[in-house]
């Protein structure tokens, strides 16, 4: 399954990971999505607790453009320069 996130990011969804949830201790299932730097094309993945692009979580996690070098030069909407450790 692939998805093309309006941010222009299309994600391929890999597997699910086991994640047990510092909260409470409940485990879960983490999806791993795919793709590629917009800037270098390097490896980038987020992982989400639901395989629906359409909810607010994932659709927030499935923003992300960029690796880890390169997201600080290039903020997603609503982040300002810097915010990003
Ligand atoms: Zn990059």
């Amino acid at each position: 399954m692939t998805h093309t996130h309006p941010g222009g990011v299309t994600w391929t969804l890999g597997e699910a990971e086991d994640y047990k949830r510092q909260r409470d201790g409940e485990t879960m299932k983490l999806w791993v999505w795919r793709s590629a730097c917009a800037v270098c094309g390097a490896p980038i993945q987020v992982k989400t607790v639901t395989t629906d692009p359409e909810t607010p979580a994932t659709g927030r996690n499935l923003l992300k453009k960029h690796c880890p070098e390169h997201a600080w030069k290039f903020p997603a909407k609503g982040e300002k320069l810097g915010q990003r450790k």
